[in-house]
């Protein structure tokens, strides 16, 4: 299935890999692919059995663990082997989850501490993380398997809500699962992908996810302007799903049969195969009117009128966060154009009904719920990989973009992580006299010294009129379009000549290069600040001292002997301290000049002025 190129270096055939989308979900989590011959989206499955993963692993004594189905059926007989909805532990602290520690059978390290939680089994520790990544070891192993090729490259997708350290714990638990994750995407941009909005260029758009699944209810409002997808509003309930939508038919099946609770609590098998068979008669009522079953002789039975009479209060509180999230939006709900369902529990009729009633108007679901994410993460990967030159790539500059200036520092114009397209202008000027001409030299990266950055490109905005130092008017813009590339102009605002180039700055530069890049910039940061203030204590001592030069070429006979014997000497001192590696010397050299200097330049600034008032004279 995989695409066969030639590989130019060594003319062999090589296959050219696929990136995978991946919905790293609470309950579930799957793969789908954009199909390299049909173009069409297809969620991984095998043979006869569903795409869905479900995001359980089970240990066994030994530690080995097992994922998906045939870990769900240890769920209740071994709660303590058996790990579920750990994404919902993804970048917390204990303290973070205590309110619902009881939510987890399983056992969750209790150290009252703001460090992130660990899960206990038998006698093996695992972070959030580690759990992620067993569920992501798995679903790649099926890919591979599907696809007969090796998986190292993924888009993941996670909550809107998820904050940085959430993110960066998702992209770790990619990488230990032996995945390059190329991009993290929010879900219900994915699911917006998946239906194909966003992907128009011209396209202005707000509209709704609306995202009921196992355990999670949330609501994104989102702003989609030329292909950039922006989070107007977050709403939802981090515990309400379908599996509520279980337990409340397991409740009706208990009044029903005059079993109590207690009586489940004491037989883990029972309250097992009950809540199988409740999920069940859930799904059947999707598109059945009844449902009807025998556990352990007791016949059982629901009707779709009494599950939705159920369910009523559920579904309500999930329409009152969908009102909470427009009015954060600061949209009005007529204004929303499309509303997008997302996850399996709005495949009931119910549900779709309900949400369609709100926003007032029909719901897109005719992509299957549970694949729609996975879809969109595809479509995403699929751009990424290429594959899709229509569509644009739109993003955010992911390393910082500036020029170089004084004493080779960087001056960063668009700061990483920028929404693109974006346009920044600044304005510099020149340091010498009749200065006719200035070197732009455009780079990337983040630390503070040009030289440990990357050179884009470079050019001369020539032609400026001869002018004092600090005169001339420079602007520079740099903008990049909605198909990333970076354009560079500068035009001195005072005579209008002007002059641009235009660079790739991602072009040539992989993922990897990105991070490290970024990881140079955090362990150098120290080092950078110090070598900043010492340019920057440099830079200021060369002007002083070509100022100084300046003013008592002119001024000299305003001077005593004395005054200039003790400038001369101080500008030789502090000569000296530029060529030392001392910041704290340079500046107090700077303010012995200064001082020198101070008294006489205000006396024959007073002269100056003076004069110029008697040519004034009326
Ligand atoms: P998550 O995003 O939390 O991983 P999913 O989107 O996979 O969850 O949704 C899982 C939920 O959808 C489960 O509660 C499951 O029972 C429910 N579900 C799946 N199919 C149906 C159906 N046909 N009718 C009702 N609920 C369904
Ligand atoms: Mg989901």
């Amino acid at each position: 299935m995989a695409k066969i190129g030639i590989n130019i270096a060594t003319g062999s055939l090589q296959k050219e890999e696929m990136i995978v989308g991946i919905d790293l979900g609470t309950t579930n989590s799957l793969v789908a692919i954009i199909h390299p011959e049909s173009k069409q989206p297809v969620a991984l499955k095998e043979h006869n059995s569903s795409s869905l993963v479900p995001s359980i692993i089970h240990f066994d004594k030994y530690g080995g663990a097992t994922v998906g189905e045939d870990a769900k059926q240890f769920l209740i007989k071994e709660p303590e082997n058996t790990i579920f909805s750990a994404k919902r532990l993804m970048g917390k602290s204990y303290n973070d989850i205590k309110e619902n520690a009881s939510f987890f059978t399983y056992k969750v390290i209790d150290d009252n501490t703001e460090s992130l939680v660990k899960v206990q089994v038998g006698e093996k520790f695992y972070s959030p993380i580690d759990l992620s990544s067993f569920i992501l070891k798995e679903l790649k192993h099926r890919a591979e398997h599907i696809l007969k090729t090796p998986v190292t490259k993924a888009v993941i997708t996670v909550p809107a809500y998820f904050n940085d350290s959430q993110r960066q714990a998702t992209r770790d638990a990619g990488k230990l699962a032996g995945l390059d994750v190329l991009r993290i995407i929010n879900e219900p941009t994915a699911a917006s992908l998946a239906y194909g909005l966003g992907l128009s260029r011209e396209e202005s758009k707000t509209i709704a996810v609306y995202d009921l699944g196992g355990g999670t209810f949330d609501i994104s409002i989102l702003q989609i302007t030329n292909g950039i997808f922006e989070v107007l509003s977050t709403n939802g309930d981090t515990y309400l799903g379908g599996d509520d939508f279980d337990r409340v038919i397991i409740q009706h099946w208990l009044r029903q049969s005059g079993l109590s609770e207690t009586d489940l609590s004491n037989n883990p098998e029972l309250s097992q195969t009950l809540r199988l068979k409740a999920e069940e008669a859930k799904k059947h009522l999707s598109s059945n009117e009844t449902f009807e079953a025998e556990v352990n002789g007791d016949r059982l039975s629901i009707t779709k009128v009494e599950f939705e009479a159920l369910i009523g209060p559920l579904i309500e509180r999930t329409v009152r966060s969908c009102r909470n999230a427009i009015a954060d939006s600061k949209v009005d709900v007529q204004s929303i154009e499309s509303v997008v369902m997302v996850g399996g529990s709005t495949r009931v009729p119910a549900v779709k009904k309900a949400v369609s009633d709100f926003f007032g108007k029909p719901v897109n679901d005719s992509v299957n719920p549970d694949e729609v994410v996975a879809i969109g993460a595809a479509v995403q990967a699929d751009i990424l990989a290429g594959n899709n030159k229509e569509f644009l790539l739109l993003d955010i500059t992911p390393l910082s973009l500036g020029i170089e200036t004084m004493g080779g520092l960087m001056d960063v114009l668009i700061p990483r992580n920028s929404k693109i397209p974006t346009k920044v202008g600044r304005q510099y000027t020149t340091q010498k006299d009749g200065q006719s001409g200035m070197r732009i030299s455009v780079f990337q990266g983040e630390r503070d010294l040009v030289n440990d950055n990357r050179k884009l490109a470079e050019f001369n905005l020539s032609g400026i009129p001869a002018m004092p130092a600090g005169f001339p008017k420079v602007e520079v813009a740099f903008l990049i379009n909605a198909d990333g590339i970076l354009v560079v102009k500068a035009k001195e605002l005072r005579s209008g000549v002007e002059q641009s180039i235009e660079v790739k700055p991602q072009y040539g530069i992989s993922d990897a290069d990105v991070e490290k890049m970024l990881l140079d910039s955090i362990t150098h940061a120290k080092d950078d600040i110090a070598k900043r203030a010492l340019v920057e204590a440099r830079t200021e001592g060369e002007q002083l001292l070509q100022t100084t030069e300046k003013f008592i070429g002119k001024n000299a006979t305003f001077l005593t002997r004395e005054e200039l014997i003790e400038t001369a000497q101080a500008m030789q001192a502090l000569q000296l301290a530029l060529t030392m590696e001392d910041k704290d010397l340079i500046h107090r050299k700077v303010e012995e000049l200064n001082d020198i200097s101070r008294p006489y330049a205000e006396r024959v600034m007073d002269i100056a002025v003076s004069s110029a008032m008697k040519g004034k004279q009326v």
